[in-house]
Parts: C-alpha cells; structure tokens; sequence
C-alpha cells in the first residue's frame, strides 16, 4: 500500500485539534527550510542564482519569511502581494513584479518599491513610462508559442494569455533601450507542475538561444534570465520527486557550452518556484462529521473546495491519509465531500480508503502551495486557520481562522432601508 509521510503523530494532532477547531492548515517548518536549502544548493554551481518564491502560492508572512531568511526574493503578481512584501520589509531587487493586464496602480507601486519589473507585454512599456516612468532595469517576458508544446495546466503558449511573441521581445528591448533602460532581462514560463528535469532544461535551452540573438542582432547583453516557476511535486505516492540536482547541472553545462563562449558568462540565472517550495509540506487537516450511504458512499468532512480548490478546479489528486489507520487495508471506496452546494465540491472521488468512521481525522497531503491561497467564500464559507508545527513539535498560530463577522465586515447593515 502506498502512503505518505506525515510529521506528526495522531496523538499530537487531536492536542492541536483541541485547542485548533478543524478544519486548519498546518504546516511543517522544517520540512520547508531543508527543502529551501537543497533548492538553493542545486543552482549552487551557476554563476548567480536567485529564487523569488511565487507569493501566490502561500501568502503567509511567516512562511514568507522562513524563505527571506533562506536568502530567497518573493515574486509578486498583484497590488496587494507587493504590499505584502512591503510590509515584511522587502524592497528593491529582492521582489520581482511579474504580473499580466497590470493596473496603473500596481506599476506605480513596483516603481515605488523599486521592484523588478517583468513585463508581460509591449503596449506595458507606454503604461509603465506615463504612470510611473521607466526603471534602469526591466525584464520582459517571453512566450515561445509554438517553440514548446505547454501542458495541461497551462495550455499550448499561443493559447496562454502570458508573454510576448518574439518578434515583440526585440522591439521591447529596443524601444527600452531607446528610452534609457540600461539593464535587462528575459523571462518565460511554459509549465506547470511538471516532473522532468527535461522540460526545464529544453525551455532554458531556448531562453539562451533568445539571449544569444538578442546579444547578436541588437548588441544587447542581457543581465539575467527568470526561467519562471512550474516544478511540480509528486502528489500520487508512486511519483518521484524531481531531480534538482540534475536540473541545476543541466542547466549549469548549458550556461558554460552555450553563453560562455559567446560573451554572455555573466548570464545570471533566476527562478520564481513556488509549488516545489511549500507544496509538499502543507496538511489540510478536517474531521468527519457525516457518513452517506446512497448510491455511492460519501464522506462528508468539515472542510470544503472552499479550503482546497484544487480537486474541483483541476481534478487534482491530493493523498488522503485517515489518521490512525494508515496501515489498515484501503478496502472501501469513498467519495470525500464537503459541504457547498456544488457537487464537484469534493476532495476525493472513487477513493480507496480504510473503512472511515464518524470523528475520524483526514489530512489531506501536499496543500501547502496553492492550497489555503486558493481558498474563498462561497457559500458564506469562511477561511481557515494556518498552524505552524515548528521543529520542538510546538504549534504557532500564524493566521488565525476568518469569523462571521471578518465576513460581514464588508457590508453594512445600517444602510439598508
Ligand atoms: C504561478 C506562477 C509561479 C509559481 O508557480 P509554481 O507552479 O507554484 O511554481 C511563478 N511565476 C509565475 C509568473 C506564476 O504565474
């Protein structure tokens, strides 16, 4: 039977249930600093690397910060995740603004901040320059449309609403150059969750040749190139993790073969991770409430697709563990459910599981990137608590969950006639 590592015991988990109603997030300290290490340390071999963990993917700023302190940057997509970063402090070139069909708003903020801005189209350049005028150092970025195949995330390139084509890339950098930009880079990003190192190094292959053409055609060195995010994480347990190790040295060899012998040594390389970074460390913690015999058998949880969207969005799998029980043969076939008036509102369909009981406790594996974050209202649902389980097995609170009136707060009763 295939199972999932957990980094606590039952026991310690019903504690945290006492004093934390279910359903919560927890999320394991440790695990995510090792993991931070080992992705720094398989890039170790590049010129320079710089990792700009995606906010979007845990906007939590304790988890934000284990990350900071790792040495990482944060890449921001909206107003409010520029604040965020802000907020903890960050400024400069430590954030990366990469976001699409920006509002003036959030440029004048990543100028204010001074954040690197990553262009995600040509007509931005005019937006970017009467709003809040042009930085010394921008990055653009680029959509390979046919020259890579996509995934079933994010659909074929000439499908996806991101980046620039190319023949926009080179105007971009020469209407930059034109204007006083002095500093330049290039990003893409052409996967999501995938496993093979291959894929990565391939894009990175394409983004060096760009580099290359760009040195050559428009005698423009570019400073750094953003290979985006899209790591994927072994959901099912029979899959592996990636090999970053080999990741790193493909890219390394390609970056000495490549950009070396052509002037472009300095090349430095940035990533904008996020999945890879928390995903596998994230528990969705919830209790049964109801057991439903009708013509299927139904789990109905505490949580709901307002907690982890996931299944529902993408029909994606996430391991389901019942606590206590993970040894006992998985001899009953469940959906998990929860509680929206939706019927794709369930976290598991045709589940092999051990025979589940009311009171049991499920933690529903790898929630920790795009779980909570993805979470909303519907319903008059509200958001859950995230716990941190730090090393000495201690629990800290670092959101606390939404109350009815968090979600009253925007309307106003005593307006109404
Ligand atoms: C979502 C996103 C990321 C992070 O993706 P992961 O799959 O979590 O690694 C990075 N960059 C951009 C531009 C994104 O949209």
């Amino acid at each position: 039977m295939l199972s999932k590592q957990i980094p606590f015991t039952q026991e310690q988990l019903l504690k945290i249930a006492d004093s934390y109603p279910t359903p919560f997030y927890i999320y394991d300290k440790a695990g995510i600093i090792t993991n931070a290490k080992r992705l720094i340390s398989a890039f170790k071999p590049l010129p320079s690397y710089m990792q700009y963990f995606a906010v979007k993917a845990c906007p939590n700023p304790h988890i934000l910060n284990l990350l900071v302190r790792e040495g990482f940057g944060l890449d921001c997509s909206s107003l409010t995740e520029l604040i965020l970063a802000e907020r903890m402090g960050l400024k400069g070139e430590t954030i990366m603004f990469t976001s699409n069909n920006t509002s003036m708003e959030e440029f004048r903020e990543a100028r204010a901040l001074r954040a690197i801005i990553n262009l995600d189209d040509i007509t931005h350049i005019a937006c970017l320059e009467e709003t809040a005028g042009l930085p010394e150092n921008i990055c653009v970025r680029y959509n390979p449309g046919n020259l890579k195949q996509g995934d079933r995330f994010i659909g074929t390139p000439t499908e996806a609403k991101f980046g620039m084509r190319r023949d926009q890339v080179f105007e971009a950098y020469e209407t930059l150059r034109r204007k006083g930009v002095k500093r330049f880079g290039l990003h893409t990003m052409v996967a999501s969750n995938e496993l093979d190192p291959n894929y990565f190094v391939e894009t990175t292959r394409i983004l060096f040749q760009l580099a290359l053409e760009v040195k050559k055609q428009l005698g423009i060195t570019l400073e750094y190139i953003n290979i985006g995010g899209g790591i994927g994480i072994p959901y099912h347990p029979d899959q592996h993790p990636m090999d970053l190790t080999l990741l790193g040295q493909g890219i390394t060899s390609l970056h000495l073969k490549m950009l070396s012998p052509e002037g472009l040594g300095k090349l430095k390389i940035y990533s904008e991770f996020g999945r890879l970074v928390t995903g596998p460390f994230g528990y969705l913690v919830t209790r049964v409430q109801h057991i439903k015999d009708t013509y299927k058998k139904f789990v109905g949880v505490d949580a709901t697709m307002a907690d982890l969207m996931r299944p529902a969005l993408y029909g994606a799998y996430h391991h389901i563990s019942v606590m206590g029980k993970e040894e006992q043969p998985h001899d009953h076939i469940y959906d998990i459910t929860g509680s929206l008036c939706e019927n794709n509102d369930k976290l598991a369909i045709n589940r092999p599981l051990p025979e589940i009981e009311l009171g049991d406790i499920l933690v529903v594996h790898d929630t920790g990137a795009h779980g909570h974050a993805m979470g909303f209202n519907y319903n008059g649902k509200l958001r859950s608590a995230e716990l941190l389980l730090c090393e000495n097995g201690s629990v800290e609170l670092i959101r606390r969950a939404e109350t009815v009136d968090d979600y009253f707060n925007t309307l106003d009763f005593e307006s109404i006639p």
